[in-house]
Protein backbone atom coordinates (compact mmCIF):
# COMPACT_ATOMS: atom_id res chain seq x y z
CA UNK A 1 0.00 0.00 0.00
CA UNK A 2 2.54 2.43 1.03
CA UNK A 3 3.51 3.69 -2.90
CA UNK A 4 0.52 4.73 -3.50
CA UNK A 5 -0.29 5.85 -0.04
CA UNK A 6 -1.59 10.07 0.25
CA UNK A 7 -1.59 9.57 3.76
CA UNK A 8 0.35 7.57 6.07
CA UNK A 9 -0.29 7.42 9.98
CA UNK A 10 1.90 5.51 11.83
CA UNK A 11 1.35 4.81 16.13
CA UNK A 12 -0.87 7.76 16.22
CA UNK A 13 -1.90 8.21 19.57
CA UNK A 14 -4.08 10.72 21.13
CA UNK A 15 -5.33 12.00 24.41
CA UNK A 16 -7.89 14.17 25.74
CA UNK A 17 -6.05 15.89 29.04
CA UNK A 18 -4.76 12.36 30.88
CA UNK A 19 -7.37 10.68 29.17
CA UNK A 20 -6.14 8.28 26.25
CA UNK A 21 -8.19 7.76 23.30
CA UNK A 22 -5.82 6.48 20.31
CA UNK A 23 -3.54 3.95 21.45
CA UNK A 24 -0.89 3.40 18.55
CA UNK A 25 -3.11 3.42 15.34
CA UNK A 26 -1.75 2.51 11.75
CA UNK A 27 -3.43 3.39 8.62
CA UNK A 28 -2.87 4.42 5.42
CA UNK A 29 -5.55 6.47 2.74
CA UNK A 30 -4.46 5.60 -0.92
CA UNK A 31 -4.10 7.74 -3.41
CA UNK A 32 -7.82 8.66 -5.07
CA UNK A 33 -9.62 6.29 -3.34
CA UNK A 34 -12.10 6.09 -0.48
CA UNK A 35 -11.33 4.81 3.23
CA UNK A 36 -13.19 4.52 6.05
CA UNK A 37 -12.83 4.27 9.52
CA UNK A 38 -15.79 2.16 11.22
CA UNK A 39 -16.38 1.63 15.15
CA UNK A 40 -18.65 1.65 17.55
CA UNK A 41 -19.59 4.88 19.57
CA UNK A 42 -16.78 6.69 21.41
CA UNK A 43 -14.31 3.69 19.71
CA UNK A 44 -12.39 6.95 18.75
CA UNK A 45 -13.17 8.13 15.20
CA UNK A 46 -13.92 11.73 15.80
CA UNK A 47 -10.50 11.75 17.66
CA UNK A 48 -8.78 10.29 14.49
CA UNK A 49 -9.98 12.80 12.23
CA UNK A 50 -8.97 15.90 14.86
CA UNK A 51 -5.77 13.96 15.57
CA UNK A 52 -4.86 14.14 11.66
CA UNK A 53 -5.81 18.19 11.77
CA UNK A 54 -3.85 18.95 14.69
CA UNK A 55 -6.88 19.28 17.11
CA UNK A 56 -6.29 16.69 19.97
CA UNK A 57 -3.01 16.08 21.33
CA UNK A 58 -1.00 13.36 19.57
CA UNK A 59 2.13 11.38 19.20
CA UNK A 60 3.24 9.14 16.39
CA UNK A 61 4.24 9.76 12.55
CA UNK A 62 1.92 11.51 10.10
CA UNK A 63 2.87 11.62 6.17
CA UNK A 64 0.99 13.27 4.04
CA UNK A 65 1.65 13.13 0.34
CA UNK A 66 5.29 12.59 0.89
CA UNK A 67 5.65 15.34 3.74
CA UNK A 68 5.53 14.78 7.64
CA UNK A 69 2.80 17.31 9.22
CA UNK A 70 2.54 15.99 12.53
CA UNK A 71 3.51 18.90 14.61
CA UNK A 72 2.30 21.12 12.31
CA UNK A 73 -0.98 24.09 13.46
CA UNK A 74 -4.02 23.21 11.90
CA UNK A 75 -3.99 25.47 9.22
CA UNK A 76 -0.59 24.80 7.57
CA UNK A 77 -1.85 21.41 7.87
CA UNK A 78 -5.23 22.87 5.80
CA UNK A 79 -2.80 24.72 3.58
CA UNK A 80 -1.15 20.94 2.43
CA UNK A 81 -4.72 20.35 1.03
CA UNK A 82 -6.44 18.13 4.18
CA UNK A 83 -9.79 19.78 4.59
CA UNK A 84 -12.50 18.48 7.67
CA UNK A 85 -15.86 18.41 8.00
CA UNK A 86 -16.44 18.33 11.33
CA UNK A 87 -19.35 16.43 13.09
CA UNK A 88 -21.82 18.98 13.45
CA UNK A 89 -20.25 20.74 10.21
CA UNK A 90 -18.93 23.79 11.56
CA UNK A 91 -21.51 25.95 9.01
CA UNK A 92 -21.89 30.08 9.61
CA UNK A 93 -25.51 29.84 10.76
CA UNK A 94 -26.48 33.33 9.73
CA UNK A 95 -24.48 33.74 6.83
CA UNK A 96 -25.82 32.81 3.24
CA UNK A 97 -24.64 29.84 1.37
CA UNK A 98 -22.85 31.51 -0.87
CA UNK A 99 -20.70 33.63 1.65
CA UNK A 100 -20.10 29.91 3.39
CA UNK A 101 -18.43 29.16 0.39
CA UNK A 102 -16.12 32.14 0.14
CA UNK A 103 -15.48 31.33 3.52
CA UNK A 104 -14.26 27.98 2.44
CA UNK A 105 -11.73 29.43 -0.11
CA UNK A 106 -10.25 32.01 2.71
CA UNK A 107 -6.46 30.00 1.85
CA UNK A 108 -6.66 30.73 -1.80
CA UNK A 109 -4.57 32.92 -3.64
CA UNK A 110 -6.40 32.38 -7.56
CA UNK A 111 -9.77 34.54 -7.20
CA UNK A 112 -11.13 34.43 -10.83
CA UNK A 113 -10.58 30.41 -9.96
CA UNK A 114 -12.80 31.05 -6.63
CA UNK A 115 -15.51 32.32 -8.93
CA UNK A 116 -15.76 29.32 -11.36
CA UNK A 117 -15.64 26.66 -8.60
CA UNK A 118 -18.83 28.04 -6.95
CA UNK A 119 -20.52 27.07 -10.26
CA UNK A 120 -18.70 23.61 -10.17
CA UNK A 121 -20.00 23.26 -6.86
CA UNK A 122 -23.69 24.17 -7.65
CA UNK A 123 -22.99 21.72 -10.65
CA UNK A 124 -22.88 18.87 -8.08
CA UNK A 125 -25.26 20.25 -5.69
CA UNK A 126 -27.44 22.14 -7.79
CA UNK A 127 -30.06 22.67 -4.15
CA UNK A 128 -27.19 24.56 -3.28
CA UNK A 129 -27.31 26.85 -6.32
CA UNK A 130 -31.30 27.41 -5.61
CA UNK A 131 -30.43 28.80 -2.03
CA UNK A 132 -27.61 30.86 -2.66
CA UNK A 133 -28.97 34.14 -0.96
CA UNK A 134 -30.26 31.96 1.65
CA UNK A 135 -28.96 31.80 5.44
CA UNK A 136 -27.49 28.58 6.04
CA UNK A 137 -29.53 28.22 9.11
CA UNK A 138 -32.67 28.06 7.49
CA UNK A 139 -31.29 25.14 4.81
CA UNK A 140 -32.74 21.95 5.50
CA UNK A 141 -29.93 19.70 7.44
CA UNK A 142 -29.53 17.82 4.17
CA UNK A 143 -28.62 20.73 2.60
CA UNK A 144 -26.47 21.95 5.09
CA UNK A 145 -24.24 19.44 5.17
CA UNK A 146 -23.81 19.39 1.38
CA UNK A 147 -23.09 23.39 1.98
CA UNK A 148 -20.41 21.81 4.74
CA UNK A 149 -18.83 19.49 2.38
CA UNK A 150 -18.88 22.29 -0.50
CA UNK A 151 -17.11 24.44 1.78
CA UNK A 152 -14.33 22.15 2.09
CA UNK A 153 -14.00 21.01 -1.15
CA UNK A 154 -13.61 25.20 -1.69
CA UNK A 155 -10.41 24.10 -0.80
CA UNK A 156 -9.54 22.08 -3.76
CA UNK A 157 -8.15 19.76 -1.38
CA UNK A 158 -5.98 16.69 -2.16
CA UNK A 159 -8.19 14.79 0.93
CA UNK A 160 -11.54 15.18 2.36
CA UNK A 161 -11.95 14.26 5.88
CA UNK A 162 -16.10 13.41 6.26
CA UNK A 163 -17.25 13.01 10.51
CA UNK A 164 -20.13 11.24 10.21
CA UNK A 165 -21.46 13.26 7.04
CA UNK A 166 -25.11 10.64 7.08
CA UNK A 167 -25.64 11.85 10.70
CA UNK A 168 -29.75 13.13 11.67
CA UNK A 169 -30.47 12.48 8.01
CA UNK A 170 -33.01 10.87 5.92
CA UNK A 171 -31.95 8.06 4.18
CA UNK A 172 -33.06 9.78 0.61
CA UNK A 173 -31.29 12.40 1.17
CA UNK A 174 -27.80 10.19 2.47
CA UNK A 175 -28.38 8.11 -0.42
CA UNK A 176 -28.20 11.20 -2.88
CA UNK A 177 -25.02 13.19 -0.67
CA UNK A 178 -23.73 9.86 -0.83
CA UNK A 179 -23.97 9.03 -4.99
CA UNK A 180 -22.23 12.79 -5.00
CA UNK A 181 -19.61 12.00 -2.98
CA UNK A 182 -18.75 9.13 -5.43
CA UNK A 183 -18.67 10.94 -8.24
CA UNK A 184 -16.58 13.57 -6.84
CA UNK A 185 -14.05 11.24 -5.99
CA UNK A 186 -14.70 10.15 -9.61
CA UNK A 187 -14.47 12.81 -11.78
CA UNK A 188 -11.84 15.01 -9.38
CA UNK A 189 -9.81 12.14 -7.93
CA UNK A 190 -10.23 13.62 -4.17
CA UNK A 191 -9.25 11.15 -1.50
CA UNK A 192 -11.76 10.74 1.12
CA UNK A 193 -11.88 9.90 4.83
CA UNK A 194 -15.14 9.05 5.56
CA UNK A 195 -16.03 7.99 9.51
CA UNK A 196 -19.25 6.84 10.47
CA UNK A 197 -21.56 4.55 12.70
CA UNK A 198 -23.28 3.44 9.99
CA UNK A 199 -21.37 0.27 8.80
CA UNK A 200 -23.42 -0.46 5.48
CA UNK A 201 -23.28 2.59 4.11
CA UNK A 202 -19.92 3.48 4.79
CA UNK A 203 -18.65 0.05 3.14
CA UNK A 204 -21.15 0.83 0.27
CA UNK A 205 -19.12 3.87 -0.65
CA UNK A 206 -15.33 3.25 0.51
CA UNK A 207 -12.75 0.87 -0.95
CA UNK A 208 -10.56 0.50 1.85
CA UNK A 209 -11.78 -0.01 5.51
CA UNK A 210 -10.21 0.17 9.01
CA UNK A 211 -12.55 -1.23 12.18
CA UNK A 212 -11.62 0.87 15.37
CA UNK A 213 -11.87 -0.24 18.29
CA UNK A 214 -11.56 1.85 21.97
CA UNK A 215 -9.16 3.44 19.88
CA UNK A 216 -7.46 0.54 18.18
CA UNK A 217 -7.48 -0.44 14.42
CA UNK A 218 -8.70 -4.64 15.11
CA UNK A 219 -9.57 -5.01 11.28
CA UNK A 220 -8.27 -3.93 8.12
CA UNK A 221 -8.54 -4.43 4.48
CA UNK A 222 -10.77 -4.02 1.16
CA UNK A 223 -14.11 -2.92 1.94
CA UNK A 224 -15.82 -5.75 0.19
CA UNK A 225 -13.67 -8.16 2.51
CA UNK A 226 -14.25 -6.47 5.69
CA UNK A 227 -18.44 -6.56 4.40
CA UNK A 228 -17.85 -10.10 4.40
CA UNK A 229 -16.08 -10.79 7.85
CA UNK A 230 -18.24 -13.14 10.08
CA UNK A 231 -17.35 -10.67 12.90
CA UNK A 232 -18.01 -7.10 11.74
CA UNK A 233 -20.92 -8.50 9.83
CA UNK A 234 -22.31 -9.95 13.55
CA UNK A 235 -21.37 -6.66 15.32
CA UNK A 236 -21.94 -3.65 12.69
CA UNK A 237 -23.91 -4.96 10.19
CA UNK A 238 -26.53 -6.80 11.74
CA UNK A 239 -27.05 -9.85 9.83
P1 LIG B 1 -18.97 9.00 18.29
O1 LIG B 1 -19.47 8.25 17.14
O2 LIG B 1 -19.79 8.86 19.52
O3 LIG B 1 -18.57 10.42 17.99
P2 LIG B 1 -16.19 8.34 18.10
O4 LIG B 1 -15.76 6.98 17.66
O5 LIG B 1 -16.10 9.43 17.11
O6 LIG B 1 -17.63 8.24 18.70
P3 LIG B 1 -14.62 10.02 19.78
O7 LIG B 1 -15.58 11.15 19.71
O8 LIG B 1 -13.34 10.12 19.06
O9 LIG B 1 -15.31 8.66 19.37
O10 LIG B 1 -14.33 9.75 21.33
C1 LIG B 1 -13.41 8.76 21.78
C2 LIG B 1 -13.32 8.83 23.29
O11 LIG B 1 -12.77 10.10 23.68
C3 LIG B 1 -14.65 8.71 24.01
O12 LIG B 1 -14.45 7.92 25.15
C4 LIG B 1 -14.98 10.14 24.39
O13 LIG B 1 -15.72 10.18 25.58
C5 LIG B 1 -13.60 10.76 24.60
N1 LIG B 1 -13.62 12.19 24.29
C6 LIG B 1 -14.00 12.75 23.12
N2 LIG B 1 -13.86 14.09 23.14
C7 LIG B 1 -13.36 14.39 24.37
C8 LIG B 1 -12.98 15.61 25.02
N3 LIG B 1 -13.07 16.79 24.40
N4 LIG B 1 -12.52 15.51 26.28
C9 LIG B 1 -12.41 14.32 26.91
N5 LIG B 1 -12.74 13.15 26.35
C10 LIG B 1 -13.21 13.16 25.11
Amino acid sequence: MSGDALLQVRGLHAQYGPTRVLHGMDFDIRRGGITTILGANGAGKTTTLRAICAMVRTSGEIVFDGERIEGLATENIVRKGIAHVPDGRGTFLNLSTEENLKIGAYTRKDRDQVAADFERLYGYFPRLRERRRQQAGTLSGGEQQMLAVSRALMLRPKLLLLDEPSFGLAPLIVRELFDILAEINRKEGTSILLVEQNANLALNLADQAYLLETGRVVISGPAEDIRNDEAVRRSYLGY
